[in-house]
């Protein structure tokens, strides 16, 4: 091949298409590293992404479920994560700035996600995080979590 700019490329294989997960994350780039621990974490080797502001809040609000919708279509995947962060910019906090208002914020909205993606995917496990400063401040899973 002749020189290029890549300084390495992976040969894509198109038939591969069993994933572990999708995974929809907040673009914030100061996070990015964080998500990625939480996934390796899990072992999460082969997942589908949605990088996007604020996703809980653009799931409940629906913004984000044709594209949640799409990929489920082309890959099949059984569980979704979702990935917010403190003081994220594109969520909104009601006013709120201290933490522990803002994680509770960030729950009903994880929940509220919950419910958007079990109206249209009823089966679907749902695991949502939100990830602090130093730490994940906040876990749910779907399919131990009671809500109404
Ligand atoms: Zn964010």
């Amino acid at each position: 091949m002749a020189e290029n700019n890549y300084r390495e490329y992976h040969p894509v294989d198109l038939d591969n298409k069993q994933v572990d997960d999708l995974l929809v994350t907040c673009s914030d780039h100061r996070f990015q590293r964080a998500f990625e621990a939480v996934a390796q974490n899990r072992d999460l080797e082969r997942a589908d992404k949605i990088v996007f502001p604020a996703p809980a809040q653009n799931i409940a609000n629906g913004v984000l479920i044709p594209a949640i919708e799409k990929l489920q279509g082309l890959h099949a995947f059984s569980t979704i994560s979702v990935y917010d962060h403190l003081y994220c910019g594109g969520t909104d906090y009601e006013g709120a700035s201290a933490e522990e208002e803002m994680i509770l914020i960030h729950q009903r909205k994880q929940v509220a996600a919950i419910n958007a993606i079990h109206e249209v995917m009823p089966e679907m496990t749902v695991i949502t995080y939100v990830v602090g400063v130093e730490e994940i401040v906040s876990a749910t899973d779907s399919r131990i979590l009671s809500y109404v």
